[in-house]
C-alpha cells in the first residue's frame, strides 16, 4: 500500500538549497514526489547562537515502511555530509518524517507524528502551505488550529526565501513522475 507522507527539510550550513535539491532528487529515486512547499528562512530553534536555518516540507507517496523510509532518509543525510554530534547544532541537512498517513508510531527509533510537530512553526507553516486541511492523526484536529495557538516566543519564521534552483528542481521532478 502506498501512503502519503510529509517530510521536513532543514539546514543551516553549506549550500543549503543545493543540498535540499539533491536530497529531494535522491528521495524521488525511491518515492513519488507529489508536492513541495516554498523555502522558509527561520531563526535557530534550541541552540540560538548559530546561522539562520532554511526549512521546507515535501509531500511524497511511498510503499516503504516507516522504518525503511527513516533509514533511507538517514543514508541521504549521511551522504550529504551532516555532522551528527551537536544536538540542535549546525547541520548540512536534517530530514524528519512529520506525518506518515494517519499512523501513530512510538518506538525508540521513530515517533510519528514527529514529537515536535505541534510546537514548530517551521514544520506547521510549510506543511499547511501544501496541505491546508492537514490533521493531527490522534484526534483529527486541524493542524491549522495548533498553528493559530502557537505562542509568539516559539515562532521562528522570518519569511519565505525565493530560489530559482529549488523551483526548477521541484518543477522538473513533478513533471518527470
Ligand atoms: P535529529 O538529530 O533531531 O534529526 O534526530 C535524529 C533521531 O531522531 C534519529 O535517531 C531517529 O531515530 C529519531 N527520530 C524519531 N522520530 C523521528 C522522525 N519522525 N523522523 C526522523 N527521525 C526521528
Amino acid at each position: 500500500m502506498r501512503e502519503r507522507v510529509y517530510i521536513a527539510l532543514g539546514g543551516n550550513i553549506g549550500d543549503v538549497v543545493k543540498n535540499f535539491c539533491r536530497a529531494v532528487e535522491l528521495i524521488a529515486q525511491r518515492c513519488t514526489l507529489t508536492k513541495a512547499s516554498s523555502l522558509y528562512e527561520t531563526e535557530p530553534w534550541g541552540l540560538r547562537n548559530q546561522p539562520n536555518f532554511i526549512n521546507a516540507v515535501i509531500e511524497i507517496e511511498t510503499a516503504l515502511s516507516p522504518e525503511d523510509l527513516l533509514h533511507f532518509l538517514q543514508e541521504i543525510e549521511d551522504e550529504l555530509g551532516r555532522q551528527r554530534q551537536i544536538r540542535w547544532g549546525r547541520r548540512t541537512i536534517d530530514l524528519d518524517i512529520i506525518l506518515f498517513g494517519s499512523r501513530m508510531i512510538d518506538t525508540i527509533e521513530l515517533k510519528i507524528p514527529h514529537r515536535y510537530l505541534l510546537y514548530r512553526d517551521f514544520f506547521l507553516v510549510p506543511l499547511l502551505e501544501i496541505e491546508p486541511d492537514a490533521e493531527y492523526p490522534a484526534d483529527g484536529r486541524k493542524l491549522a488550529y495548533f498553528l493559530e495557538r502557537l505562542p509568539q516566543q516559539l515562532r521562528t519564521i522570518i519569511g519565505k526565501k525565493e530560489d530559482s534552483l529549488w523551483k526548477d528542481t521541484i518543477t522538473s521532478l513533478l513533471r518527470a513522475q
